[in-house]
């Protein structure tokens, strides 16, 4: 059965649903999106995404498609027509149709594409095994912040890492780790759950804002800073956040297994908070304010 997408204010079969060769998001990725995990036919830590989202489409200035409030009624009724339980909503937003020039048009209206993709997300083997990671030099842009669908490094080191046997790569930059291709990196070392700071070195995940308050309100030792792939190797965990992942342990990088190559504690029981802050719906909002110019 095809899957019911949106495009454009439209419900339309999945082969239906066409955007014209000129639209910006094409032809320069010239846009912004977000994913949102769906637990039990709901949607998690919703208003999050959408802090963050204002503020990819602020710091380019790209109007919002449809009003905040619409988006999420966008995001249900897929959920809705699409039979969704268990997955996750991708929805992007681009500058739009026009002729092809650098400089943002101004007669322009944005292109508003989302779509459901089931997947295991609570009983995820990948939970119980842990994950492998190798390392590979960060090679993207300086607006890691910025939540851009320009993700061809990200394509490449997931590429490196799949002709690897790994599930994720993370990438490291004058010597320190900054994250995954595709998820928040983190390590316990010393008892303590260390994480970059939020700067335009890192996207701000939503996950990761959810593991932290959970991590906080519990008394657990949390540092933000940034740390070494030999900090990384020596540390008692590894593990990685995302909404399509949760949280899952990282076992081994670069083939040093960590700790002992088995998920740690302190990943397993972050991932069961997690689930269980998100099925009961609590979730912070984005301090996007607080999302330093440089540095950490
Ligand atoms: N870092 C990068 C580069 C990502 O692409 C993602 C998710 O796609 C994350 C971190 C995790 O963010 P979130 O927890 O909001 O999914």
């Amino acid at each position: 059965m095809s899957r019911i997408v949106h495009l454009n204010g439209r419900y339309l079969p999945e082969d239906e649903a066409k955007v014209s060769v000129f639209d910006r998001g094409y032809l320069f990725a010239d846009g912004v999106y977000e994913v949102t995990a769906v637990i039990d036919g709901k949607l998690i830590d919703f208003g999050p995404h959408m802090d963050r989202l204002s503020r990819s489409l602020g710091e380019l200035d790209m109007a919002w498609p449809v009003a905040r409030d619409h988006l999420r009624e966008v995001h249900e009724d897929l959920i809705e027509r699409n039979g969704l339980r268990e997955g996750r909503v991708y929805m992007q937003v681009t500058r739009g149709v026009s002729e092809r020039d650098f400089a943002y048009p101004t007669d322009v209206s944005s292109t508003l594409l989302a779509f459901t993709q089931a997947a295991r997300v609570t009983a995820d083997p990948k939970a119980e095994a842990g994950v492998k990671a190798i390392s590979i030099p960060d090679i993207r842009w300086k607006r890691r912040d910025i939540k851009s669908i320009a993700l061809l490094a990200q394509c490449m080191g997931k590429q490196k890492a799949a002709e690897a046997g790994a599930y994720e790569a993370w990438m490291y930059e004058d010597g320190y780790v900054t994250e995954g291709t595709s998820s928040t990196s983190y390590i316990v070392a010393d008892g303590c759950i260390v994480t970059r700071g939020l700067s335009n070195v890192v996207l701000p995940g939503v996950t990761r804002l959810a593991i932290m308050r959970l991590a906080a309100e519990r008394g657990m030792a949390l540092e933000e800073r940034p740390f070494t792939l030999e900090e990384a190797y020596a540390s008692e965990e590894a593990f990685l956040t995302s909404a399509s992942a949760l949280v899952l342990p990282v076992v081994e990088i670069d083939g040093r297994s960590i700790g002992d190559g088995r998920p740690g504690p302190v990943a397993r029981r972050l991932r069961a908070l997690y689930l269980e802050a998100a099925l009961d719906g609590s979730s912070a909002s984005m301090p996007v304010d607080k999302i330093r110019a440089r540095g950490d």
